[in-house]
């Protein structure tokens, strides 16, 4: 650029993305961030939709973190629109419901005598006998909690979640998700009261007006400071000298769909991608080896939509969430936006319930209607007794494609070429949730892209190796820690 300024193009405006560009600006004057968002509005996976005065989530997004950079982001730009807010969760099953975290009692008197000593019988048999092989979810979870739990808790839901058999899922989702949990920790909790971080995970922190004020604000700064955010703007092609990103090619349109979109080549000097690394892939020009384009295609993305319901009677449960195991219907998991603050809600006399699934581009969910999902929706929660499908007054839907890397048996080794091949491109870093490929909220998100934007600046990190090797407390987790927020992975 001839303004003195050099140019950091970033595709996305999600959290990654806007984290790289208002760490850029808090960090250095040199350098302008411009950032290329697909969608109407900021936030990706993370934003506040809104239908007639109701605001929900894509799926509800706690804030919590163990990363301080992350936490005083968070503060700095929410200021007292971050409230706190109590948290009670539970898992519905067999028509009873479960504290979630599990409390092992509660568990165990649910269930019922008989089935509690099978599963503690079961649980010993699997102690002195594990199973050898630990490479998928089911070997796993057995060998720490033994057959029957594993299949009263785990199963049926780990199914809903990604439509796999639990034996095609890698060991490396479960250690990620459920490290540190149990089955002797939790009942030595239950005896003692020494669940730590039980207590500490009554709380959560929430933006007033959902996650997308979060993302709102950021980009307003990053506004204000001199960046750009162009939204309903995708990156389509990436443009490459020899392992050197020269340019992009970005095609706008201001949303009438009468109106045909145009496409800008933009120059720039450094950039971070968050989209999708599949997509990235076959966005480069010209194409990186034939290897590296086979092997982001065997990366695999799970997909995910929301029917949220409008009741014309208060809430039909005090839950900020239930997750639905059973497997008598669709839906996985329930969100009740009042709990989360009651701000998400236009009318107070109402509620507003957000029935999630999780499904398959192109499945048979993904491809009902509107209204199909409404009525199937509206059908099931009367069916697990929350409600009556004619108090359902209104109801929006909310279709999300690859909201989840899936981590199936090939793509460690798919993503190992694929990142091999983009580590060795000189001014390009890519970062986030679908652009490491990488389950991970939005704090890990935003620490990869904090760290790409120091990279810029002139520091050496390791975008790939965020969320590896950290060690995330978990629900059962006895440790003291003086961190707030330091609570499990969300599904
Ligand atoms: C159901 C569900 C619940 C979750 N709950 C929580 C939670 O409780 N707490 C939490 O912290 N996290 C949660 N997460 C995770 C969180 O949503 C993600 O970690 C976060 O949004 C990832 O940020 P990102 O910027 O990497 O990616 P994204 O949010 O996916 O954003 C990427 C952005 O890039 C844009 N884009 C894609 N391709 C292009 C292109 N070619 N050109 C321009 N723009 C493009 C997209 O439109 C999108 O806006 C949840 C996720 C799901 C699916």
């Amino acid at each position: 650029m001839n303004d003195g300024f050099q140019t950091a193009i970033i595709i996305g405006g999600g959290p990654a993305g806007l984290t790289a560009a208002y760490e850029l600006q808090k960090q250095s004057d040199s350098i302008r961030p411009v950032i290329f968002e697909a969608g109407r509005i900021v936030g990706g996976i993370s934003r506040t939709e809104s239908h007639n005065g109701y605001r929900f989530d894509i799926g509800g997004h706690r804030f919590f973190t163990k990363v301080p950079e992350v936490e005083a982001m968070w503060h700095e730009v929410l200021g007292d629109d971050f409230i706190t807010r109590p948290r009670l969760s539970r898992i519905y099953y067999r028509d009873k419901f479960y504290a979630y975290p599990l409390k092992i009692f509660n568990a165990l008197g649910n269930i019922g005598p008989y089935e509690a000593s099978r599963i503690m019988l079961s649980y010993i048999k699997w102690k002195i006998r594990p199973s050898k092989r630990e490479d998928n979810f089911e070997e796993w979870v057995i060998n720490r909690f033994g057959g029957r739990l594993y299949m009263h808790f785990f199963r049926s839901y780990t199914e809903k979640v990604w439509g796999l058999n639990p034996r095609n899922i890698q060991a490396d989702w479960a250690a990620q998700r459920i490290k540190n949990l149990s089955l002797p920790k939790a009942v030595w909790n239950a005896l003692t009261g020494a669940n730590d971080t039980a207590s500490l995970i009554e709380e959560f922190q929430y933006p007033r007006l959902g996650p997308g004020m979060m993302w709102e604000k950021t980009a307003a700064r990053v506004q204000e400071a001199g960046g750009e955010v162009q939204l309903q703007s995708a990156v389509t092609r990436v443009y490459r000298d020899g392992m050197r990103i020269t340019g992009v090619d970005v095609r706008s349109w201001d949303g009438a769909p009468e109106h045909t979109p145009v496409t800008t080549h933009v120059r720039g000097d450094h950039f971070v991608n968050t989209m999708a690394l599949r997509d990235l892939i076959h966005a480069f020009d010209p194409p990186p080896p034939e290897e590296v384009i086979e092997a982001a295609d065997r990366l695999k993305y799970r997909d995910f939509l929301i029917v949220t319901l409008v009741l014309n009677k208060a809430d039909p449960f005090p839950d900020n969430w239930i997750y639905v195991h059973s497997p008598k219907v669709k839906v996985g998991r329930i969100q009740n936006f009042r709990a989360w603050s009651p701000e998400m809600l236009a009318d107070p006399d109402t509620a507003s319930i957000g029935m999630e699934y999780f499904c398959q581009l192109g499945d048979g969910l993904w491809t009902m209607s509107d209204a199909e999902l409404r009525n199937l929706a509206a059908t099931e929660l009367e069916q697990l007794g929350l409600g009556l499908a004619s108090d359902v007054i209104d109801a929006a839907i909310i279709r999300q494609p690859k909201a989840y890397p899936v981590y199936d048996g090939e793509y460690q080794e798919a993503l190992e070429v694929v990142s091999s091949w983009i580590r060795q491109l000189e001014n390009f870093q890519t970062v986030g949730r679908n652009g490491l490929h990488r389950y991970n909220n939005q704090d890990h998100s935003m620490l990869s892209a904090m760290l790409a934007a120091r990279n810029i600046l002139g520091e050496e990190n390791d975008v790939w190796s965020v969320n590896v090797d950290r060690a995330y407390h978990e629900e059962f987790e006895i440790k003291k820690d003086p961190t707030p927020s330091s609570q499990a992975k969300t599904v």
